[in-house]
């Protein structure tokens, strides 16, 4: 077949100048060579694509964990969707075992190899099988394919399956470590991949209709994981200007990605789906940045996105006037005391930080894992001339020199930053489970982080109570309580590494 013949020659393990020895290579190989690997076996132009969409910088890459995972639970999501890993075993173990820890209740697929069938080819062709046996069109629309590292450094040609299958939709990805920087960046990649083919759907005829049938105002696509409750409270602050909320993308089930371009306006909450905003672009819709949350940001929001749709001034007004008083009452009704340090990487960092600011805290710094772009540039304008320290694509030795250096009252974060702020007893909250799992919005969002905020504040008394407890207990080596406390043997350390030292000179002599 066609097909599998330029997959066998794509794979295939040549060892010339230009094409490292696939045969050799795994995920510990290095991010340099994955991609020159990959750019060898085909996969530049995909790769370009991403550090064009996903830049890096000001730091190479921040440290969370395995970008596929964002993309893996988008497609878990959806209903009717068939979801197919292809990496190395260990990856789609660490991969299924957290989709399955978030409560997937959904197969994953799996196409194992092994080396001979990643450079031979074959293992293009057992994907390729894998996906023509889970094609039936009685249970999904489509079936999402996934190249994890490996596969995508050996150019394993996934945009060589058909598109359709039975009529049921096939999407191939590459998702690697080495070419999008963070998780929740690979949920753009698939969502982009998948409003470019119901982009192309629609253009050649007629879709299929909403679950809840057309909506009878014009509407406004969300875009960024929300918590539930949010596009609801947005739904009412549109309302006023004749407006209603639209599907939010990542979508539940693919007719909604008709449903997203059948918008008067796009409102892009979180502000890295690059890839999706494009497709939106391409279509002639205008995309707003920010979010309504706050008294300011609300103010500001239903402007643009009143503007961006077409509203008149006095409709404009109407819907300020008719929610502002309200949320700065609920603003003042539960205010927040303290200074708060603010890391995370779901891309509404900056979002949190202004509920925050408002709410009357002090915030010194706000670090994310996501990239600049101009989607954000009025939440970072807003926080900059309020003092407030911003760090796109931050590291976690950023985020936690941000905590030594401002001694927060609370410190926000990602799991590492969270355990270091408790081991210098500063109260601190999770960022994921405790910040993103509330409502931000609106008058619902005004309100609803001051008790979990102050909660954790007033427990800073605890932290010092249980930092004398265990004082005097142990570091390193020696924590704990002994009988004979453990002694460190830095020296050991030090002549293992001088052993080592001389071992990779001897054999690098040997090499040369
Ligand atoms: S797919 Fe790549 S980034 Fe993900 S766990 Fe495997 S080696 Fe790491």
């Amino acid at each position: 077949m066609t097909d599998n013949r330029k997959a066998n020659d794509m794979t295939a393990g040549k060892t010339d100048a230009s094409t490292p020895d696939l045969a050799g290579l795994s995920c510990h190989a290095g991010k340099d060579e994955l991609q020159k690997a990959a750019s060898a076996a085909g996969k530049s132009e995909i790769l370009d694509r991403y550090a064009a969409d996903y830049p890096l910088g000001p730091h190479d890459q921040p440290q969370s964990m395995c970008p596929a995972f964002g993309s893996l639970r988008v497609g878990l999501r959806m209903r009717r969707t068939a979801t197919v890993l292809s990496g190395s075993a260990c990856c789609v173990y660490g991969l299924t075992f957290t989709s399955h820890f978030y409560g997937a209740r959904r197969t994953v697929g799996y196409v194992p190899f092994n080396s001979e069938t990643l450079v031979t080819g074959k293992l293009f062709e057992d994907i390729r099988d894998a996906v023509f046996q889970l094609a039936d069109p009685e249970k999904y629309d489509t079936v999402v394919v996934t190249n994890l590292c490996v596969p995508t450094a050996s150019g394993v040609p996934l945009q060589l399956l058909p598109k359709e299958i039975n009529g049921v939709r096939i999407i191939g990805i590459d998702v690697p470590g080495f070419g999008v920087p963070t998780h929740a960046e690979a949920k753009d990649v698939l969502s982009g991949a998948m409003l470019k083919y119901a982009a192309q759907e629609i253009r050649q005829g007629p879709v299929a209709a909403p679950r809840a049938g057309k909506a009878k105002l014009p509407t406004v696509t969300l875009i960024g994981e929300m918590f539930p409750a949010d596009p609801v409270v947005i739904g009412r602050l549109l309302e006023p200007m004749g407006l209603a909320a639209g599907p939010v993308v990542p979508v539940r089930e693919w007719r909604e990605l008709f449903a997203a371009f059948d918008c008067a306006a796009v409102g892009a909450i979180h502000p890295f789906y690059t890839a999706s905003i494009r497709e939106f672009e391409s279509a002639g819709r205008p995309i707003v940045g920010s979010a309504p949350v706050g008294h300011d940001g609300t103010a500001e929001w239903l402007a643009a996105i009143g503007k961006a749709a077409g509203v008149s001034a006095d409709k404009i007004a109407a819907a300020q006037n008719a929610i502002l008083p309200a949320i700065r009452g609920a603003l003042s009704a539960k205010p927040i005391k303290g200074r708060i340090t603010v890391s995370g990487y779901e891309g509404s960092e900056l979002l949190v930080a202004r509920l925050l600011v408002e709410s009357g805290a002090e915030v010194p710094y706000v670090g994310t894992a996501c990239p600049k772009t101009q989607w954000s540039d009025a939440d970072r304008t807003w926080l900059e001339a309020r003092g407030v320290a911003i760090n796109y694509r931050a590291s976690l030795e950023d985020d936690i020199a941000a905590v030594l250096h401002f001694k927060p009252d609370l410190a926000i974060g990602t799991t590492p930053v969270v355990q270091k702020a408790k081991e210098l007893a500063i109260p601190s909250l999770y960022f994921t489970n405790l910040i993103s799992a509330r409502p931000l919005m609106g008058p619902a969002g005004a309100g609803s982080l001051a008790d979990v905020i102050n909660a954790a504040i007033g427990n800073k008394a605890r932290f010092d109570r249980m930092s004398e407890f265990f004082d005097g207990v142990g570091r390193g080596p020696n924590a704990g309580v002994w009988e004979d406390v453990p002694r460190d043997r830095p020296e050991f350390r030090a002549k293992y590494q001088a052993m080592l030292a001389a071992r990779a000179k001897a054999e690098e002599s040997t090499a040369t």
